[in-house]
């Protein structure tokens, strides 16, 4: 269990490798957050488009991230790669069948 009483930042939480674990970490503390858009969590999820895109708030970046799903293969748009932490990110939320009530 790691329920930690100190406020912990997200930089000292997830080291900045950009990498699918990170994502997956991040991922983790986003649904410990209940959704919530919180500058603690590293990664928040904005839109999910099942087997489509899957858009994200990078806190640490700063900025919306989306990554494109193409053929149940996720793909960032913003690292152009398969392997960065937003991948592994939407590879959970695709995971979990998270669906978006529009
Ligand atoms: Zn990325």
């Amino acid at each position: 269990m790691r329920k930690s009483t100190q406020p912990v930042s997200s930089s000292t939480l997830v080291v900045r490798n950009n990498n699918v674990d990170e994502g997956v970490i991040a991922f983790g503390l986003w649904l410990n957050f209940e959704g919530k858009d919180s500058p603690a969590v590293p990664i928040t999820m904005k839109k999910f488009d099942q087997n489509r895109e899957v858009v994200l708030h990078d806190n640490v970046l700063q900025k919306d991230v989306s990554v494109g799903i193409v053929e149940g293969v996720p793909i960032c748009n913003e690292c152009r790669t398969n392997d960065c932490a937003h991948v592994g990110f939407a590879i959970c939320a695709e995971q979990m069948h998270f669906s978006s009530r529009a």
